[in-house]
């Protein structure tokens, strides 16, 4: 019973052939094994999805080499310490046990991973929230300024007190103005902020979008608008290099509206402050307005609770060793804490903050380097606190195990082949497109003959578009949007091309604008139609005729199998060939009408406009069910 098993002792007792725990020779049974010692297993309880295989032959008695060599035969291939999905199991199980069925039940028990949830979900509720810093990402089009902004920052705040720190370049850095601090996450453009987001961490509060003023909008300008937009994360406009004598401030104001980003000043939403990285001109202003922004959007966070935070870097270190940057988001994270990021796991040891200053806590919105790793984390793994080393070892070989066992299709990326099936599970109402193309014109062209797909049950969204090729950006952009990208007349680089197939995203190349509008409409049109298969209900052979006058043809009909009912679909079986394909129009056992009749009760049928019924035809009925 504790191993799950339930044992039918009657059948093990009495049938003879059953003397043996199935996956055991008979010729290794032990001299003066009674027979009370025999188990016939049919029916198995399983506690995890995966399923170690280790653990499935211990409960359905199965050899591990009989369950290898059956996966193989199923094109899977695993060693014994490998694990399968339970569905796989059930399967599995189904091809080793033809003779006496086992029957496979999963009861989870619950995991560490719930238990992970639950101290979150605990945490919240908790309350305690106070203010907490916003932390900020810098994007914007190459060139335009980035760096330079976020050295001004960072420099220009360094106060006295901490003037002996040496800078350290951790990921993050916390600056104050007026005493309230800010954080920067300080890797330029949106790589930082979108390999987050793809993990499901939200790191950012806040977006300051460069643009310089001399150059204006430009093809990464927009990207970096798309990728804040699916974040939902509010954009600041820093209007750069207004020292320049070129610089067109009016100009970034238009070509913003342009972008739906409609500035302030002109009864917009979107503040737009002009700067100059080189002379500091307009940051503190800059910098003021982010202030506004992150009060306005109620920032907070109970710093008295164990740690959750978010890796932005890790690395090896020559002296430190492992070392990974965590961006604190609720709590407080202290020495000794046991946490754990994705599957690395740890006790802090060394917390360094981003003045190269030893420290022992870090709140909420704070930047520290953290050594104490078993492994390295990766950029964008959630870092949770945990009670105890035993609890985050625990942990992450449950999640090792979940990712020794994730299913090819399992990373949630949409493919123009399966928008059916997501659409059906209620996952997809909105297709996500990102057009790339070769020259402006066609880039239009495409985007507006896609756009207009869409129809009431199903939205097509354009939610990037770009002249050029496929870039890292527009396959991160699609990872965290879920998008399909179209590329017309133009091919990924070398680094899209691997994060794509890392990622999965599916990208369509078309040099045709009609094809790629029949593929597209093709998969919406397959949302539309769902897909039907035919289930049969059961059937009867007709044993007499009755032809009433004002009513039609009736068939006696005696069921012979499984369930006639009314209302479903019938067809009219004669010497083996469909003679008509109808309704049961209705049902009557004796004198009544009936909903449906079971096997071996006789009953009247008649058929949907169909009056030419013979004694010794079959009436099947079926009916069609949405797969
Ligand atoms: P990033 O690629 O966006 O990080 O841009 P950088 O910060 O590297 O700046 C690109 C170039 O523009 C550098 O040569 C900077 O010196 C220059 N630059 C940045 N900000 C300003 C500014 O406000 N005024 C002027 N005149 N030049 C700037």
């Amino acid at each position: 019973m504790k191993r799950g098993y339930i044992v039918d002792e009657t059948r093990a007792m009495t049938d003879d052939e059953d003397f043996k725990w199935r996956g055991h020779k008979s010729g290794n049974k032990q001299k003066g094994q009674s027979s009370q010692n025999t188990i016939v297993i049919d029916h198995a309880i399983i506690t995890t999805d995966p399923v170690p295989i280790k653990v499935l032959s211990e409960k359905i008695g199965k050899t591990g080499a009989e369950i290898i060599s059956t996966l193989f035969l199923l094109g899977i291939i695993k060693n014994i310490n490998g694990s399968i999905d339970f569905e796989t199991a059930e399967l599995v199980t189904a091809e080793l046990s033809k003779d006496h069925p086992i029957t496979l039940e999963l009861r989870p028990e619950s995991t560490y991973e719930d238990e992970l949830n639950k101290m979150r979900e605990d945490n919240i509720a908790k309350g305690g929230l106070v203010t907490r810093p916003p932390v900020v990402c810098i994007m914007g089009h190459v060139d335009h300024g980035k760096t330079s902004l976020l050295d001004y920052i960072r420099k220009s705040n360094v106060t006295s007190g901490e003037a002996g720190g040496i800078t350290q370049h951790i990921g993050g850095y916390t600056i104050s103005l007026n005493g309230n601090p800010i954080t920067f996450l300080d890797t330029p453009g949106h790589e930082a902020f979108t390999t987050m987001r793809a993990r499901g961490a939200q790191a950012t509060d806040i977006a300051i979008l460069v643009v310089a003023a001399d150059d204006g909008i430009m093809p990464q300008t927009i990207e970096a608008i798309n990728h804040a937009r699916q974040a939902n994360v509010p954009i600041i406009v820093a209007c750069n290099k207004i020292d320049k004598v070129s610089a067109n401030p009016d100009r970034v104001l238009n070509q913003l509206t342009e972008h739906g980003l409609l500035p302030e000043i002109w009864g917009g939403e979107t503040p737009v402050v002009n700067v100059s990285a080189k002379m500091g001109t307009g940051v503190e202003e800059l910098l003021e307005n982010v202030l506004i922004l992150a009060e306005l959007r109620e920032l907070k966070a109970n710093p008295k609770l164990t740690a959750r935070g978010t890796i932005i870097e890790a690395r090896m270190d020559k002296g430190l060793g492992k070392i990974a940057t965590v961006l604190v988001q609720s709590g407080t994270l202290c020495c000794g804490d046991d946490m754990i990021a994705g599957t690395a796991t740890g006790r802090v040891k060394v917390m360094i903050d981003d003045k190269g200053k030893q420290v022992k806590k870090a709140g909420p919105s704070i930047p520290v380097s953290v050594t104490g790793w078993d492994e390295l984390p990766e950029a964008g793994d959630i870092m949770d606190v945990v009670e105890s080393d035993r609890f985050a070892r625990d942990l992450a070989a449950e999640r090792k195990l979940k990712l020794a066992t994730k299913k090819d299709d399992s990373s949630g990326a949409v493919n123009l082949d399966d928008l059916f099936d997501k659409i059906s599970k209620g996952e997809l109402k909105t297709v996500k497109l990102i057009i790339k193309a070769d020259v402006q014109g066609s880039l239009e062209a495409v985007k507006q003959s896609l756009g207009k797909l869409g129809n009431e049950e199903v939205n097509i969204e354009i939610i990037h578009g770009g002249v050029g090729a496929i870039n890292e950006s527009d396959v991160s952009l699609a990872d965290t949007a879920k998008a399909i990208i179209i590329g017309f007349n133009v091919r990924p680089d070398a680094n899209a091309k691997s994060l794509a197939s890392q990622r999965k995203i599916d990208i369509r190349f078309y040099n045709v604008i009609y094809k790629a509008i029949e593929d597209i409409e093709a998969a919406v049109k397959g949302l539309l139609a769902p897909k039907y298969k035919e289930v049969v209900l059961g059937s009867a052979d007709v044993r007499e005729i009755f032809k009433i006058s004002g009513v039609g043809t009736i068939a006696g009909c005696h069921c012979t199998d499984g369930k006639i009912v009314r209302g479903a679909r019938a067809r009219l079986i004669r010497n083996g060939k469909v003679e008509t394909d109808t309704e049961i129009a209705s049902l009557r056992h004796g004198k009544d009408d009936v909903k449906e009749i079971a096997r071996n009760y006789d009953c009247g049928i008649m058929l949907l406009n169909y009056p030419d019924v013979k004694v010794d035809d079959v009436i099947e009925a079926y009916q069609l069910e949405q797969i």
